[in-house]
Order: C-alpha cells, then sequence, then structure tokens
C-alpha cells in the first residue's frame, strides 16, 4: 500500500514539525487539533521553519508553496477517514492518547499503521487500546523535528516486521534516519539522557560545581554541544521530571530516583526556556 496522505494528531510542537516534514517529502497532510488558536500556531510554526529554509536556500519559493498546499487542518477528526498513514503527537497523557488511538481505530481502514510519537509511555500499553497491535508502532522524532536526523522507531509487543519495513521506509523518504529499539521504559534516548541530566542536577544540589562549570566540563569534555543542564532546560523541567518518573517506576530502580532539587525546581514553576528561568535565566 503506498502512503499517500498522512494524518497527524496534534499540532503544537512536535505535531506541526512532523506535518512540515510529510509536506515536504510529497506526502498530503491533515493535522488535526482541538482549538483554531492550536491550528493557527501550528501553520504559523511551519510557514515561519520554511521560510527560513529559503532564506538559507535549502528549499525553494516553489517547495514551500507546495509543502503549506498539501496541510489540510482540522477539528474534525471525521476527517482523517481517508488516511492511509497516522501520526500522533497529543499531550503526553497516556488516557487521552488511548482514547484517540480507540476512535481512529473506529474510523480509519485496517490496514493502516498507527504511530506515536510519545517520549516515554509504554508502546504495547497504547496498542492494546485498538484492534491492530501488530499494525502499531512508536515513531520518536526528536525536537526540533525539521532539523534532528534521529527518528527512534520502538517496537511494541506484538509490532509486526512488515509494519517495522514500512515504517523505516517512511522515516527515509522523510529525511531521517531511522533506529530500531524495543519497547522498555524510556526506550534508549530518555534511559541514557535523562539519568545523566539528573545526575548533573545531583551534581548541582551536592556542590560539586556550579551550573556553569557542569555545563562547561561536558561540552569541553566530551564534546557536547550543549552541557546537560543546559538542555534540561531547552526540554523543560516538568518533561524531565515527568520522564525519570517514568524509569524510576517503571524499572522499580532506586538508581532513576528523581534529584530532589529537579522536584523542588517543577514545584517552584522554574521550568526552564518556557517559564524564562530554570538553571539559567532567559
Ligand atoms: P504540545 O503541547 O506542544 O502539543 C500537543 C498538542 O496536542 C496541543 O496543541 C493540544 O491542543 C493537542 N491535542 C490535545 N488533545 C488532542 C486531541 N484529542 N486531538 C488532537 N490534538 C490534541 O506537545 P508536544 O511537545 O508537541 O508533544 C507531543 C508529543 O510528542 C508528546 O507525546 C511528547 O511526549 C512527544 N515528544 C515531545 C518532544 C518535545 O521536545 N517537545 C520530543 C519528542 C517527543
Amino acid at each position: 500500500m503506498e502512503i499517500k496522505r498522512i494524518g497527524v494528531l496534534g499540532a503544537g510542537t512536535m505535531g506541526n514539525g512532523i506535518a512540515q516534514i510529510s509536506a515536504l517529502s510529497d506526502h498530503d497532510v491533515v493535522m488535526r487539533d482541538i482549538e483554531d488558536r492550536f491550528l493557527e500556531n501550528g501553520m504559523k510554526a511551519i510557514e515561519k521553519s520554511l521560510s527560513k529554509g529559503v532564506e538559507k536556500g535549502k528549499l525553494t519559493e516553489e517547495m514551500k508553496q507546495d509543502a503549506l498546499s498539501r496541510i489540510q487542518t482540522t477539528l474534525n477528526v471525521g476527517d482523517l477517514k481517508d488516511v492511509d498513514f497516522v501520526i500522533e503527537a497529543v499531550i503526553e497523557d497516556v488516557d487521552l492518547k488511548k482514547r484517540v488511538f480507540k476512535e481512529l481505530d473506529e474510523l480509519v481502514r485496517e490496514d493502516v499503521i498507527f504511530a506515536t510519537n510519545t517520549s516515554s509511555i509504554s508502546i504495547t500499553d497504547l496498542a492494546s487500546a485498538t484492534k491492530r497491535p501488530d499494525k502499531f508502532i512508536g515513531m520518536h522524532f526528536m525536537n526540533p523535528v525539521p532539523i534532528m536526523k534521529l527518528v527512534e522507531i520502538i517496537r511494541g509487543m506484538e509490532t509486526s516486521d512488515e509494519t517495522t519495513k514500512v515504517v523505516f521506509g517512511l522515516s527515509e523518504k522523510m529525511g531521517k534516519i531511522p533506529v530500531e529499539v524495543n519497547d522498555y521504559p524510556g526506550f534508549v534516548s530518555n534511559r541514557i539522557l535523562m539519568p545523566m541530566i539528573n545526575e548533573a542536577i545531583f551534581s548541582v544540589q551536592e556542590g560539586v560545581g556550579t551550573v556553569e562549570s557542569i555545563d562547561s566540563v561536558m561540552k569541553l569534555g566530551m564534546n557536547h554541544p550543549l552541557g546537560p543542564l543546559q538542555v534540561a532546560d531547552l526540554i523543560g523541567l516538568d518533561v524531565c521530571l515527568q520522564i525519570m518518573n517514568v524509569l524510576y517506576e517503571g524499572f522499580g530502580d532506586p538508581k532513576y530516583r528523581p534529584c530532589p532539587l529537579l522536584k523542588k525546581m517543577v514545584r517552584a514553576g522554574n521550568l526552564g526556556r518556557k517559564t524564562g528561568k530554570g538553571f539559567y535565566e532567559y
């Protein structure tokens, strides 16, 4: 089955990026959100990102216009009826995601593959909300979607080889590099990244170094483009805490306990870039 039309659920940070790269790789896109203002913001973000591409000479004006014309926005989930592939990027809430997939399961053709962009929820668990667990897979794009090359492809317990093959092909068509992993808490990306960030926060808490010195050690010594505390501010400290909790609960191992300073900063509302203050001020 050829994938011509892709349904994207959610027009937020990740959803609009996914809609953009889908359209740029010659797919028609139906992007759904629950309020007009989210769809409008999503389209503005896409237009801005495409214009930047034109300015930098990576895209032509014609490619930009073609991509924009391929994206249809809607508040009505019924408009996804004829899609050939679904990518879900609604907020990180297991009940909401299950509800969304259940509704789609009744609506779209049986052969349509469902992909979720979840950062931490079990793929096997989400798949269980549908009657197509063999056609259910994790497609974990990185932020910002149009720039980052990786797509972490996560197989649930029932995901078929055929589904995995199709998703590899689609990722490559979108200009990404897919890497296959299995369904365990945090997958690979957050299983390794988040404990590193958490450990950096413990180092601040214990006075091993200042925020700046810890980031400098990791940038200059390990060749990381950003220090772990800068990355934490970029991701959002609330999101970091939520993912640490997924690891802690998922493995039942105290080595994943979230740092008390991280919890305290989240309680204080110092969430990083999005609130203007985290480990740094913005
Ligand atoms: P976001 O809050 O920016 O966007 C989520 C959007 O989903 C919102 O616009 C919201 O209105 C919409 N939504 C809510 N209910 C909906 C429904 N029933 N149907 C359609 N849309 C609905 O969130 P985000 O950062 O784009 O994250 C989306 C997903 O991607 C999450 O699962 C998150 O864990 C994952 N993710 C995020 C990042 C990141 O860096 N932000 C990276 C990788 C994966």
